[in-house]
């Protein structure tokens, strides 16, 4: 399958402002009673539980390993269904560019989950990872081929899902996550938006989000101390939010920058690999290069806008029975119009800032 194509992606949250999945989370915002009554009910209504709560669960087997103790069966049972991730199938080389990044990331964390013998002490791997850019680079492709390419569990999750949604809940949702990843090992946590599970602390920062951090943080310390593997990857397209206990722990700081010109070459030239298309090498040049500035996410953007060119071109009234071949391939004028409507999504001020923190705070090999 096209890795551009539709791989399912189980998350437990979305970006903010996307419609978010079909996840339920067990005690909404706002009937999040301390007591435990209240969580009760909650996780009762979420899952149609019945009362004397003797119906046998899919995950009761799992229940019985010592590191459950203290966690809620429900909690498991919700990160399997909405955080497992089972088709994370990101190879290196579909991911464009980013050369060094792979080849750093290759060498952390990649061979050392294939080889924890070799990758001990001294050559021991991270706890975390931080991924930071500007958005639509290639993060979360990067998080997902790490966890295929090193035969991971692979867990997803969006921080802000955490802190809004799971208000009352969060702690025991971490802790509830970690437990499954140490039960699941090897496995990597990938976490997009970290910077709003771990930002730094402010006056107004709200009890619940400080205890989740704090959480999150006794958690990461605990990993690797039972041989198990577990690696969180963080994403951010705003590192500077971060608060500094988190930052010193995601010890590999990894800049994910926009695609340089051959990068894009190499992208377009996948996205239109299976497509009926008229571009000569040259044409593909020069689209690259009139792409300057644009994230891969708004390369793969315009390719789409030029795929509608030819759609476009059919009159309405054929459209229901028009043969597939007699609709028109791809051209360079699709693309020149393209790259009139379609303009990059991160402007220069955003860059500067990434630049900056990546000097201060990156790290490479
Ligand atoms: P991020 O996590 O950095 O916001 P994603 O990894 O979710 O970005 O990328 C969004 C989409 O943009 C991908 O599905 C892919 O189509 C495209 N894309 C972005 N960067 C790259 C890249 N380096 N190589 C290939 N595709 C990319």
């Amino acid at each position: 399958a096209s890795l551009y194509g539709n791989t399912e992606r189980r998350s437990l949250g979305t970006r903010p402002g996307a419609v978010s999945g079909k996840f339920v989370p067990p005690v909404r915002r706002g009937n999040s009673g301390d007591n435990n009554c209240g969580q009760k009910r909650g996780a009762a209504a979420a899952y149609g539980d019945s009362d004397d709560g003797n119906e046998p669960g899919p995950y009761d087997h799992m229940m019985a390993d010592p590191r459950f103790k203290n966690i809620d069966s429900k909690m498991v049972e919700l990160i399997m269904n909405e955080v497992l991730d089972t088709s994370p199938d990101v190879h290196w080389d579909d991911i464009a560019g980013l050369l060094d990044a792979k080849a750093t990331i290759q060498e952390a964390v990649v061979w050392p989950m294939l080889r924890p013998d070799i990758f001990s002490g001294l050559r021991g791997p991270p706890k975390g990872v931080l991924l930071f850019g500007p958005p639509g680079t290639g993060k979360t492709m990067i998080g997902k081929a790490i966890a295929s390419q090193s035969g991971a569990t692979f867990f997803s999750i969006s921080a802000s899902s955490v802190t809004s949604k799971w208000v009352g809940e969060g702690e025991k949702m971490v802790r509830a996550l970690f437990a499954v990843a140490r039960v699941k090992s090897p496995s990597v946590i990938f976490i997009d938006e970290i910077d709003s599970l771990l930002c730094q602390r402010s006056d107004t920062e709200h009890e619940s989000s400080r205890r989740i951090k704090t959480e999150f943080l006794v958690q990461l310390d605990g990993v690797g101390t039972l041989r198990e593997q577990v690696l969180v990857v963080g994403a951010t397209n705003r590192p500077q939010e971060l608060d500094e206990a988190a930052r010193r722990r995601l010890v590999k700081r990894l800049y994910i920058p926009l695609p340089d010109q051959q990068a894009r070459r190499q992208l377009l030239e996948k996205l239109l690999s299976c497509q009926n298309h008229t571009l000569t090498a040259t044409d593909m040049s020069w689209v690259a290069t009139e792409t300057e500035g644009f994230s891969g996410a708004d390369v793969a953007a315009l390719c789409s806008e030029a795929a509608m060119g030819p759609v476009r071109a059919i009159d309405p009234s054929r459209m229901r029975h028009i043969a597939l071949d007699q609709v028109r391939p791809i051209g360079i004028n699709d693309f020149r119009k393209g790259v009139s409507s379609v303009r990059p999504s991160v402007c220069q001020d955003e860059l500067k800032l990434y630049t900056e923190w990546n000097c201060k705070y990156g790290i490479t090999r």
